[in-house]
């Protein structure tokens, strides 16, 4: 019980609760945060590299739990993933991200935004996932601003003829779609060509590699995208260096420490107002 920061007394908890009841509580928590309005996103700056303009924002999932404040994304998305609980929590995520995209409407008018959400393989697989987002880009009818979606995972090539069809159907709408992770191991080269992605990100631990060859390999990468016509975000960029080192490369998005950390929607908001001045 320390662990929850009080000095209250808990009387019967067992001295050997151990850490895989510890995960079924946080679970049975998590199923029960959504309803409490205890999650909401944050949002990064992706800035474009020559003039660090904001061009859109990727949308990240926060959990502030009653007890023990900010859950990380890594332990509570993990924990989600096992089960259903993802495809409630993704769904959340996307009804928050079009809301914010509506509110853009109206108070950045001037602006032209793409708003970026991650979305598990377990969310694109589900049944009904292009219908989803259908029924919400009706629902939610912004104009002006665009949605695209962030997804990795091995896991579309489990059925890639089935994955294929509704990512093509989720493009259709309108919706952009980014392949999350480029470099990880995760995401391949054969994925670009079975699946419509626009963009490719590329993961922040080809940023931080030390390897002698990483600008070689950063370089390749950056140039094969923009030979295919598809648009790079460079992720994780925190130093001037890495930042010079880029745009010489011609990478033409980064998102990174350097640029901005993750804020809350009505700052993000401010960030872009602040940017296009009436
Ligand atoms: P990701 O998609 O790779 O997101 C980027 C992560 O890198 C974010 O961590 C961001 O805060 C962090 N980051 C960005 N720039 C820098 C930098 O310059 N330096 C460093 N050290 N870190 C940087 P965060 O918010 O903790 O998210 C972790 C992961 O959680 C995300 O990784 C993503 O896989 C997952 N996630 C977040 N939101 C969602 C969601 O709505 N749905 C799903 N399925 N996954 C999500
Ligand atoms: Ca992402
Ligand atoms: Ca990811
Ligand atoms: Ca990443």
């Amino acid at each position: 019980a320390k662990r929850f920061g009080g000095d209250r007394v808990e009387p019967f908890r067992p001295a050997f609760r151990t850490a895989g009841s510890d995960k079924m509580q946080l679970e049975s928590d998590l199923r029960r945060a959504i309803e409490r309005g205890e999650i909401s996103l944050a949002y990064q700056p992706i800035v474009r590299a020559d003039d660090l303009s904001i061009a859109g924002f990727e949308a990240l999932l926060r959990w502030n739990h009653p007890r023990r404040g900010e859950v990380q994304p890594a332990e509570f998305i993990t924990l989600a993933e096992r089960s259903e609980l993802i495809v409630d929590l993704g769904n959340h995520a996307l009804e928050l991200a079009m809301r914010r995209l509506m509110d853009w409407d109206v108070l950045l008018p001037d602006a032209d935004l793409f708003l970026s959400v991650n979305v598990s393989s377990q969310q694109v697989m589900g049944r009904d996932f292009a219908n989803t987002l259908s029924n919400m880009q009706a629902r939610f009818a912004h104009r002006k601003h665009t949605l695209r979606l962030e997804i990795t995972e091995t896991v579309l090539m489990q059925n890639p003829e089935h994955n294929a069809h509704v990512l093509e159907k989720v493009k259709s709408l309108g919706i952009g779609l980014a392949m999350d992770d480029f470099g990880t191991g995760y995401s391949s080269l054969a994925y670009l060509s079975k699946f419509p992605f626009d963009t490719i990100k590329l993961d922040q631990s080809l940023v931080r590699n030390q390897w002698a060859q990483r600008d070689i390999l950063l370089q390749s990468v950056i140039s094969m995208a923009d030979n295919l016509g598809l648009s790079t975000v460079v992720e994780g960029v925190e130093t001037e260096d890495d930042l010079v080192k880029l745009r010489k490369m011609g990478c033409r998005y980064i998102q990174g420490f350097i640029a901005g950390v993750p804020v809350n929607g009505s700052v993000a908001t401010d960030m872009v107002a602040a940017q296009n001045p009436l």
